[in-house]
């Protein structure tokens, strides 16, 4: 646990059902000439979906806008320079992201070429930002992975396949908005994806090295909230409380993780993401079980307390005993929301696992896991 810290927490967020209509307003507020609006081909189709809400606020406030909607999922280097070249020829002076982590991710690292230098891969690590990004907001629409309030934005440089973060206070987008309602229509397959990421995102920072009492209670309260509602979310994506306890949570699990950062999870899914362009939500989950429940040796009364905080009756089991049911939990909820659990269900391949392990020990997230591992613990 740290005992000094500097804490960092979203500057706005807009929560709730409806919000969304507020967008416009906001970019007026915030001077707002003509932002890019960063989004996918899919959330672009929709009728009457989030981007074409964001729009209609814009509208109604008299902002213009141009629309790039270019990002992929796992977003790459590609997408972030062709969504700079179509800021510059369009003179915008802003960005708005409208989607999940990949638009998040895709916008913010447009922001950081257009004011930091074209090449991304150099600013790789923590703090490498020496200039603000232009202003930027987001709106997001799964449950989630939180980058709308996080300092992280993580790129996939498709050469190399590999996934690569850029974590700085600069990242942190000026407002943005959870309206739970543009999520009703999210698939099963990536409620659960997304969902479990929450899950992780929680989890992982209840564990780790640089947590503190802060960081606890939002955990604590996201597992419970994860717990209650996420098995409803998926069965029932129309259950509006359900999908409002899901984005509570996932904005305490990014406020924990934002302050407390991650551990092996990450670190791993990062690799599997970056080499076969699997879900990262997917990736999280399948590793979620494995991972900790190597890490328990580090911390057994976490993991005790973990199975606790998940509704499991601890009661006269030993500590070792009682940190198995959260693992065993923790499989649970994955097998409920339809988890794959192999990862040959995305194509990993072994001959690829002794340089994805190299990596991954490499990554920003694997030195706050609990228990330090070697290569071949990794693999
Ligand atoms: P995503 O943004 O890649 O979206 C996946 C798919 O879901 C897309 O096809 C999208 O069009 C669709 N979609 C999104 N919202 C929808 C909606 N409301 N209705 C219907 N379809 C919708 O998925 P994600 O899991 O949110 O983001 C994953 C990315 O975020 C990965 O690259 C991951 O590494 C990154 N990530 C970033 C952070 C961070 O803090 N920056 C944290 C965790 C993960």
């Amino acid at each position: 646990m740290k005992e000094n810290f500097d804490f960092l927490m979203p500057s706005v967020n807009f929560f709730g059902k409806g919000v969304i209509t507020k967008i416009g307003d906001r970019a007026k507020m915030l001077n707002m000439k003509k932002p890019l609006i960063v989004t996918d081909k899919v959330l672009e189709g929709m009728d009457n979906g989030p981007v074409a809400q964001t729009l209609a606020s814009l509208d109604a406030a008299g902002v213009d806008y141009v629309v790039f909607d270019g990002v992929e999922p796992n977003p790459k280097i590609r997408n972030i320079k062709a969504s700079k070249k179509m800021y510059l020829d369009n003179n915008c002076d802003s960005i708005i992201t409208v989607g999940g982590g990949s638009s998040h991710d895709c916008g913010k690292g447009t922001g950081i070429i257009l004011t930091n230098g074209d090449d991304i891969t150099k600013l790789a690590g923590i703090e490498t930002l020496e200039n603000p990004l232009p202003p930027l907001m987001a709106v997001n629409t799964t449950a989630g992975t939180a980058s709308e309030l996080t300092r992280h934005c993580v790129i996939t440089n498709e050469e190399t396949k590999l996934k690569f973060v850029v974590v700085s206070w600069r990242n942190i987008p000026l407002v943005s908005f959870n309206d739970p309602m543009l999520e009703l229509d999210v698939p099963k397959g990536l409620t659960a994806a997304t969902g479990m990421d929450t899950f992780v995102q929680a989890i992982e920072p209840y564990v780790s090295t640089n947590r503190n009492e802060i960081t606890d209670g939002q955990c604590v309260e996201a597992i419970k909230l994860v717990e209650e509602s996420l098995r409803e979310a998926v069965s029932n994506g129309h259950n509006v409380e359900a999908r409002t306890k899901m984005v509570e949570a996932e904005m305490l699990g990014g406020m924990a993780f934002n302050n407390a950062d991650l551990g092996y999870v990450h670190a791993m899914a990062h690799q599997l993401g970056g080499q076969y362009d699997a879900p990262h939500g997917v990736c999280c989950a399948m590793l979620l079980p494995i991972v900790e429940k190597y890490n328990i040796p580090a911390c057994p009364e976490r993991f005790a307390e973990l199975a606790k905080i998940m509704g499991e009756n601890t009661d006269g089991l030993s500590t070792r005993d009682a940190a198995d049911l959260a693992i065993k939990a923790m499989r649970q909820m994955c097998d409920d929301v339809n988890i794959p659990r192999s990862i040959k269900s995305i194509g990993a391949k072994p001959e690829d696992f002794e340089l994805m392990a190299e990596n991954a020990l490499k990554d920003g997230n694997a030195f706050s896991n609990p228990r330090k591992g070697t290569k071949e613990d990794i693999v």
